[in-house]
């Protein structure tokens, strides 16, 4: 019997051809999803790092910012009336500190030494200048003096710029795709400074009470044409920007506030200083205040526009956040479903059709087939199984009908014994064997005058007289001793390993037997009976010569007037 199936070689084994499939499969899957989750990664550490540029960029605009407000309470300390000095210098000293703070936070290893330097320098001279103004009688603060200051305060601006735009330069060298972000920022924080400086240009000629000098004016034009020409570049990008807080644009704010009352009320200045007398001359600290307050708008603009990227930045980082996590757990999905499929079909249809092979081999063995467990959830496996037990009956089947032909081919019909063909072939077999515990003895019985019975109680009473005879036989002899109808009414017993003297024994038992039997016809009649027996065998004798002897044996318990036993 074979039990285990031959393994089959791995490139025939659909199995393990499956297992390969999805190996690789999962490899690539893996692959892919690596490429992936390593694009959206990377993605992820840029939009990162973009955060903290933008962060620090936007540091740098409100350090310009605030360098540009400074600015604002500087001119108004110099051009204050004595009474106002200490809360004008309070005021200046405060945005000194802010703009201090500001520069302190911004400066650091990235920035060259330099250009530090420069703007240390040039905001330390412009602020001494001021001082130097501010601390003089208001009517000894000649026009050169405030306007001397003013300028110093520009070169401190131009010195942040410097800067700024190196930063900018090293910024979209390494993340050209913030090049938006820094021209918008640079764009905004360059219109608030040219804004401020067109009010600056008047603080001179008002504390002085004299016209603009041509030289300034034409300065002054300049910046304005500047001015103009950015927030013309700047109002299409200003359009992207959401609403404010109470619902209003903050370009029309801007458009509101500073075009067309803090540019209008500079250039009514410009016009009426260099007309002199032209109308009451402005008081410069309350100008001051008026044109600064028109610019919070653009300072505004500036602001949002930054958080706009900043808020830009944020989504970029939370896509590049949701496109890792999704990346990696479709390929963790994928990776579970593929095992999942190779185990199930494992399971639905590679065990079972192992089973079906070993059922089959036991089939084919005459063994009994291991029943399926559960009927199975795959219709096609069922149909494996329904076809199993279809092949499982027809070879039972066959099994009995080859198990009849052979009871038919080796035993007597009528009695149910041995026939003559078969006990030919054990006494054949016996006869050869070397073995002593193989010696054969044969006792042929023959029923005397049987003829007569069948003449005088018919045929069928015949029959029953050998079939009852047959049992007569089979139960006096041991279950291991051959019996079997050897002609007519002729028997045989054939024994195996006994002396002649203990067949001749047996012989003896077994007439005795017959002696006492009787058999009883349904008419009520009984019908007794006696066998003449022949005994032959022993060591050395073919088979053909045993039943020779035997029969002549038998031959001469006849003649010897029956019912007897012969030793051939
Ligand atoms: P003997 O004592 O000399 O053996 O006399 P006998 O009558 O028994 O011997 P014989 O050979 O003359 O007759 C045998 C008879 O057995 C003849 C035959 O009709 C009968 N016989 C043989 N086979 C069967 C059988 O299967 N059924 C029946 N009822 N009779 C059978
Ligand atoms: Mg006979
Ligand atoms: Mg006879």
């Amino acid at each position: 019997m074979i039990e285990r199936l031959p393994t089959p070689h791995w490139s025939t084994s659909l199995r393990i051809r499956l297992w390969v499939i999805a190996a690789l499969t999962i490899l690539c899957t893996v692959i892919l999803a690596s490429l992936s989750t390593w694009s959206w990664y990377a993605e992820l550490r840029q939009a990162r790092s973009n955060g903290e540029v933008i962060n620090e960029f936007k540091e740098l605009l409100d350090a310009s910012n605030v360098l540009s407000a400074e600015r604002g309470p500087a001119n108004a300390f110099m051009a204050g009336p004595a009474s106002d000095q200490p809360g004008l210098r309070e005021d200046w000293m405060l945005a000194r500190q802010r703009t201090d703070a500001a520069i302190a936070a911004v400066l650091g290893t990235e920035v060259p030494q330099e250009l530090e330097e420069t703007l240390q320098r040039q905001l330390q001279h412009a602020r001494q200048l001021v001082l130097a103004t501010a601390s003089r009688p208001p009517e000894d603060r000649g026009y050169d003096d405030v306007h001397g200051a003013i300028t110093a305060m520009f070169r401190a601006h131009d010195a942040i710029e410097s800067i700024i735009r190196h930063e900018a330069a090293r910024i979209v060298a390494a993340s050209p795709e913030l090049i938006d972000m820094i021209y918008k920022g640079m764009m905004l924080a360059d219109l608030r400074e040219q804004a401020g400086r067109l009010g600056s240009y008047v603080i001179a000629p008002l504390v002085a009470g004299e016209p603009i000098r041509p030289a300034l004016m034409i300065e002054s034009q300049a910046v304005r044409g500047r001015l103009m020409a950015l927030w013309l570049l700047l109002e299409p990008l200003a359009t992207t920007l959401p609403p404010a807080p109470d619902g209003s644009s903050y370009l029309d704010r801007t458009r509101e506030e500073y075009i067309l009352k803090g540019l209008a009320l500079r250039d009514r200045l410009v016009q009426a200083g260099h007309r002199p007398h032209s109308g009451p001359a402005l008081d410069p600290v309350v100008f001051s205040r008026l044109y600064v307050k028109t610019m919070r708008p653009l300072e505004d603009l500036r602001r949002v526009m930054i958080e706009q990227s900043l808020q830009d930045h944020d989504r970029r980082v939370a896509r590049a956040q949701n496109g890792m996590l999704w990346a990696a757990g479709l390929t963790v999905a994928i990776f579970l479903l593929i095992v999942a499929l190779v185990i199930s079909l494992q399971r639905s249809i590679f065990n079972p059709l192992m089973d079906a092979s070993r059922s089959i081999i036991a089939l084919a063995f005459d063994q009994p087939a291991p029943a399926p467990a559960r009927q199975h959830h795959v219709a096609e496996i069922r149909l494996v199984h329904s076809a199993l037990e279809v092949v499982a009956d027809k070879l039972n089947e066959r099994r009995r009908m080859t198990e009849e032909l052979h009871l038919l081919a080796t035993t007597d019909g009528l009695t149910g014994l041995l026939n003559r063909r078969t006990i030919d072939g054990i006494g054949d077999r016996t006869s050869e064997s070397q073995r002593a515990s193989d010696v054969p003895h044969l006792i042929l019985a023959d029923i005397d005058h049987f003829k007569h019975i069948n003449d005088r109680f018919g045929h069928p009473a015949g029959d029953e007289v050998l079939r009852e005879l047959a049992l007569v036989l089979r139960r006096t002899v041991r279950a291991t001793d051959h019996v079997a109808r050897f002609g007519g009414e002729e028997f045989a017993v054939l024994l195996e390993g006994v002396s002649r003297a203990e067949a001749a024994l047996v012989a003896r038992k077994l007439r005795k037997a017959v002696r006492a039997m009787v058999v009883r016809l349904p008419d009520g009649r009984d019908i007794r009976l006696t066998v003449s027996f022949g005994v032959a065998g022993g060591r050395g004798l073919a088979w053909g010569e045993i039943v020779r002897r035997a029969d002549q044996a038998l031959y001469t318990a006849k003649q010897a007037g029956r019912d007897r036993i012969r030793l051939g």
